[in-house]
């Protein structure tokens, strides 16, 4: 290794430990922390924020990379060293790209703007948070800006999370996955709901919580190098490649909603932990972008946790732990109410089939809000016609509207919504993929077997962490680009049979 590289490796890494402090700090704020450690807490976030800041930010990190760079070339480009470079680069531009005072300013306004939201959701006063939307829309613009060269505005800030994401190839292929998605929700939906009673009995936390753990132990997840805790919007934090910690919240009246909650985070956790032990602590650690992220914890929870062969071998032990609640409900009546389809307008408690449209929905908005086709003012209107076009339901007010999701009014208009979709897409992807390399994995699941599929995830994704781009990776996994054909193929032949359609 050359002197620079050891250099740029011991800087970076004071910067990853850093960040582990912060997400140590920030898991505990969320789960243990009582009340009153709030405001001292808040601060101490913010300190350490700042110091990894100026960190990562020191210019001599940007002079040992410019010197890499030159060396680039004695490389192999498939090489840890080389990807370790081209990732560090990435961060530190887009660490340094941006000038702090546009920084601060977007900060100090999304604080403003948070605010703002938290009594306009409520209220219903869609009205109230024009203005702030306004402003960070241009703020927003303006970020962007700060990386010029793109196609799309939206460009740069999908590169945050889904680097190598294009906003006009993701728009032609949400098009597509719409045009697919809107006459399947509708067949559906034509037919009686499916009875979902079954999940709303009593069902008492301690044994809610004790199965998910099961559950996740079984698909993998390393309790050893984790644990799952209590928390009001679950997440999955990452220490180090040897502590990657769960959390989740138990609703006693909705048995769905703790279980795939676990098995969600389960999904990410376990590909965190995948990761080759060589990349500790370094830009290379945790999962290569938002949406490869997203397909790893979909696909834990929806291709196998919802599937028929995952409940043949769950159920009986989930009846054995609610006699009373479930003893005599039929397996299959469990099967359907766990993939029950419906119009709805929350897009967090939307199934597996609506769901994207809900992400579509957003994705367009955003687009043409950036792009200037759209006026803040309009956007609830817009957003109004957008899902009576596409889910046949129109939302009686905002805050059930354009006012449910946060994003927009705490963060950046652009590069938010896309990941959880491309997520989709690809799970159903990998998992095909997976199926043509062994064909037994489902009976391996009806029997509760599942190290075949995690091995093979691990040696085709986790493994990798963030050494290859999204669509490298892609292409090495599948031989090719984001197809949504096979996630299409798998909506159709399961819902298909759910619902005779
Ligand atoms: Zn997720």
């Amino acid at each position: 290794m050359s002197d620079a590289l050891k250099a740029l490796k011991t800087r970076l890494i004071e910067v990853a430990d850093l960040e582990a402090v912060n997400a140590i700090l920030n898991w505990d704020q969320t789960t243990y922390m009582p009340v009153g450690g709030g405001p001292a807490r808040g601060r101490q976030i913010a300190t350490i924020a700042r110091i990894a800041h100026e960190k990562a930010t020191d210019p001599a990190i940007g002079g040992l990379l410019d010197t890499l760079e030159r060396q680039l070339e004695n490389l192999p480009p498939d090489s840890d060293d080389a990807a370790y470079i081209r990732v560090a680069r990435r961060s530190y531009d887009r660490a340094t790209h941006v000038p702090s005072k546009l920084i601060g300013a977007f900060y100090e306004h999304s604080a403003a703007s948070y605010e703002a939201w938290s009594k306009a959701r409520p209220a219903n006063d869609y009205a109230s948070i024009v203005p702030y939307l306004e402003r960070t829309l241009d703020l927003s613009r303006q970020i962007a800006d700060c990386f010029p060269g793109y196609d799309h505005i939206a460009d740069p800030l999908i590169d945050w999370s889904d680097y190598g994401m294009q906003a006009t190839t993701v728009r032609e292929v949400f098009v597509r996955l719409r045009d697919q998605l809107v006459p399947i929700v509708q067949a559906i939906t034509a037919q009686s709901p499916a009875d979902d009673s079954c999940l709303h009995q009593f069902f008492p936390e301690a044994q809610q919580l004790a199965f998910g753990e099961r559950m996740a132990q079984a698909y993998g997840y390393d309790f050893a190098r984790g644990r799952q805790d209590k928390t009001r919007h679950p997440y999955c934090t990452t220490f180090s490649i040897g502590d990657v910690r769960i959390t989740t919240r138990v609703n006693e009246h909705d048995l769905s909603d703790g279980l795939f909650g676990t098995l969600h985070e389960a999904g990410h956790a376990m590909y965190e932990q995948g990761v080759r032990t060589e990349y500790e602590g370094g830009p290379l650690m945790g999962g290569t972008s938002a949406g490869v992220h997203e397909s790893q914890s979909r696909l834990w929870e929806n291709l196998v946790g919802r599937s028929r062969p995952f409940w043949e071998y769950a159920y009986p032990q989930m009846q054995q732990v609610f006699p009373e609640q479930l003893g005599t409900v039929p397996l299959d009546t469990f099967y359907r109410a766990v993939n029950k389809v419906q119009r709805s307008l929350i897009r967090v408690e939307a199934d597996e089939v609506t769901y994207n449209l809900h992400i579509i929905i957003r994705f367009d908005l955003e687009l043409a809000l950036l792009e200037g086709q759209l006026a803040v003012k309009d956007l609830a209107e817009a957003w109004r016609a957008r899902y009576t076009a596409d889910l046949g339901i129109t939302p009686p007010d905002d805050r059930d509207g354009v006012l449910q999701d946060v994003h927009w009014y705490g963060g950046l208009i652009g590069g938010s919504f896309q990941g959880y979709t491309l997520g989709n897409i690809l799970s159903a992807q990998f998992y095909n993929q997976a199926l043509t390399a062994h064909p037994s994995i489902p009976t391996e699941i009806a029997n509760g077997q599942f190290t075949t599929l995690h091995g093979w995830l691990r040696e085709q994704i986790y493994q990798h962490g963030a050494k290859y781009t999204a669509p490298q990776l892609i292409e090495r996994v599948t031989g090719g680009p984001l197809r949504i054909e096979p996630y299409v193929a798998y909506l159709r032949q399961k819902y298909g049979q759910l619902y005779a359609l």
